[in-house]
């Protein structure tokens, strides 16, 4: 058994029995996990708790498993969304999907595999949580997102709030295309990418200046000729 995690599990499970044997599995793998018999209780626990991850059945008492999530989307809330349920028809699978489910099981299950699903969200959870907060660059250049400075050549300079969401944003798209218009709605939000303005450029240039190794030859902050920009870091 492995040491309990902060990861907060909510099983949503009308048959006592199977809500108990999948929170034994579940504290096997070693997480906490709460129980809601009811839907309309199950939504409530989740606003409330937000928990990070929801073993969802389908077929509950006062609120359906598909109503739970639609609503719970709508309302922003982003728990991630392990369906469990007896339905298996591909229509109910997809219906799942559409609703805003992260994966679906159908009973009978494994509970090891349910514990390896639930292993995996939380893995892309890590995923999706972005860059480290402290980048190495060539160059012996090191960028701390948190603190906002760049060492380099022996000397600390300060980096801009709007050049470290800039980082961040060309770093999760690395080797992508990112647009000016990309940059100018996600970055700075605008309501729109139909604005003349060279903003973006001149932020990219200062930014050159800063991250990289030669910045009159940029080779992690590419310029992709009459697209935008790419960041490239590895061969
Ligand atoms: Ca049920």
């Amino acid at each position: 058994m492995t040491e309990t995690t902060q990861h907060q599990i909510l099983i949503v499970e009308d048959e006592a029995t199977l809500a108990q044997g999948v929170r034994d599995a579940l504290q096997y793998g070693g997480y906490n996990a709460q129980i809601a018999t009811d839907g309309q209780q199950a939504l409530e626990m989740i606003r409330r708790e937000k928990p990070d991850l929801i073993v969802l059945d389908l077929m509950l008492p006062s609120l359906s498993g598909l109503e739970i999530l639609a609503t719970m989307r709508a309302e922003g809330l982003r728990s991630r969304v392990v369906i469990l349920t007896a339905l298996a028809d591909e229509e109910d699978i997809l219906r799942g999907f559409q609703a805003g489910a992260d994966d679906y099981l159908t009973k009978p299950f494994s509970p090891r595999e349910l514990v390896a699903r639930v292993e995996a969200q939380f893995r892309r959870v890590e995923m999706d949580a972005g860059p480290p907060e402290m980048l190495e660059l060539p160059g012996d250049i090191k960028v701390d997102l948190a603190r906002l400075e760049v060492h380099r050549d022996g000397k600390l300079e300060a980096l801009t709030p709007r050049e470290a969401d800039i980082l961040k944003y060309l770093i999760r798209h690395r080797d992508r295309v990112v647009t000016r218009g990309d940059l100018l709605i996600d970055v700075w939000h605008y309501q729109s990418a139909n604005v003349e303005t060279r903003t973006v450029d001149i932020h990219i240039v200062g930014l050159r200046r800063k991250v990289e190794p030669d910045p009159a030859n940029p080779s992690l902050i590419q310029t992709v000729r009459g697209k935008g920009y790419r960041w490239h870091d590895s061969d």
